[in-house]
């Protein structure tokens, strides 16, 4: 019988306050980047501290909750870069959750000058996080939103600090025809040609690469992270070249970390789209041995899950299961479906007040952009 530990390979804990009501979007989106910037990116600009600090305790709690002992983060809140790190590592170390972190340095919003300052946070937190369950990365948000010379800082970071770079590839064509208008061949290219593809890295998506650019990056040693949920949420298209590699794994990018829900929905996805049983499940049981990369060891004291063959039989007890018990770092975390590191209703009432207030902040946000 297989031996499973969940971990989530790819995701936004600062989205932690979505599920606990944001305001609808508002003219609804019509393309992925308008999903980017009416929901998302909204979002991230209107998170303090203090929100943050509730998003990340709800999102780990959950997570641990549903049986997630490792979350692989990207994270951004351009209204309050310098120590958000922290604040999140804060909330995985408190409820006992293994992390790797990193700030996705941007120009989205205020340039070169806000680039810099989510790479300073990188570094900043990589030199001085000592929490035993966090790591750190280097962060890029996607190719589309930055420089060729902050691309070039990012890889230089990653050597300096030996670390890898996580960043969002070709998660729609948008980011595909970017490169191109800066005389790439694509995404992938262009970090490689700019010396931030370092052995190690993370690349979220990767919809929209081809057979060969797959294999490219598993010969750069980097990991793809495929998020199907997300993927078709956003209406983005199915990954239909990452049976191409080997390191692939699997994320749920801001939804939950629910990975039997992510794994039933790349179940029928990927049937759909030809691939074998054996690849898609690959993709889940392959997510701890990216975690274990970044820790440098396999992780000791973890869960593993004895369960049987069949994939419904497999899916049920595994649910059940991590439900039941979980163990990380040698520490009883979940114990008969009760987190013993956190009041998780006091937990969820502070996000839904934190949430309310950010709801406010994003439809005064809308009502600028709209002019209404
Ligand atoms: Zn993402």
């Amino acid at each position: 019988m297989p031996a499973f530990r969940l971990a989530n390979a790819h995701t936004h804990i600062y989205s932690g306050l979505a599920p606990l009501g944001l305001p609808p979007i508002d003219p609804p989106p019509r393309t992925f980047l308008e999903i980017l910037e009416r929901l998302w990116w909204r979002l991230d600009r209107a998170l303090d501290a203090d929100a943050l600090g509730a998003a990340a305790r709800f999102y780990v709690a959950d997570a641990l909750l549903r049986g997630t002992s490792a979350l692989i983060d990207h994270h951004e809140s351009p209204s309050c870069i310098e120590g958000s790190l922290d604040v999140i590592a804060d909330a995985c170390q408190e409820l006992g959750m293994r992390a790797v972190l990193c700030y996705g340095a941007t120009e989205r919003n205020g340039g070169r000058e806000e680039a810099a300052r989510g790479l300073a946070e990188g570094r900043r937190f990589a030199r001085t996080n000592r929490r035993p369950l966090v790591r750190a990365a280097i962060g890029l948000h996607a190719s589309f939103t930055v420089s060729d010379d902050t691309i070039r800082e990012a890889g230089s970071l990653c050597r300096e600090l030996q670390l890898p770079l996580h960043v969002h590839v070709a998660e729609d064509h948008a980011d595909v025809d970017d490169a191109r208008r800066r005389g790439y061949d694509g995404p992938l290219e262009r970090l490689h040609a700019l010396g931030a593809l370092v052995p190690g890295s993370i690349l979220a998506h990767g919809v929209h690469l081809s057979r060969d650019q797959v294999r490219m990056a598993e010969a750069f040693g980097c990991w793809i992270v495929q998020n199907p949920r997300s993927n078709r949420h956003n209406g983005v298209g199915y990954p239909a070249c990452l049976a191409a590699s080997t390191r692939v794994a699997l994320g749920t990018d801001g939804f939950p970390a629910d990975m039997i829900d992510e794994l039933d929905v790349l179940r029928q996805l990927g049937e759909a789209h030809g691939e074998s049983r054996d690849t898609i499940d690959r993709r889940m049981t392959s997510v701890p041995d990216l975690v274990a990369e970044r820790f440098a060891e396999a992780p000791p004291g973890a869960a593993f899950l004895q369960l049987p063959g069949d994939a419904r039989a497999r899916a049920s007890a595994l649910k059940r299961l991590a439900l039941e018990r979980l163990v990380v770092d040698g520490r009883l975390i979940v114990d008969r479906g009760k987190l013993l590191t956190g009041d998780i209703g006091a937990i969820e009432a502070d996000a839904r007040a934190h949430a309310a207030r950010i709801s406010a902040r994003m439809r005064e946000m809308g009502r600028e952009t709209t002019g209404a």
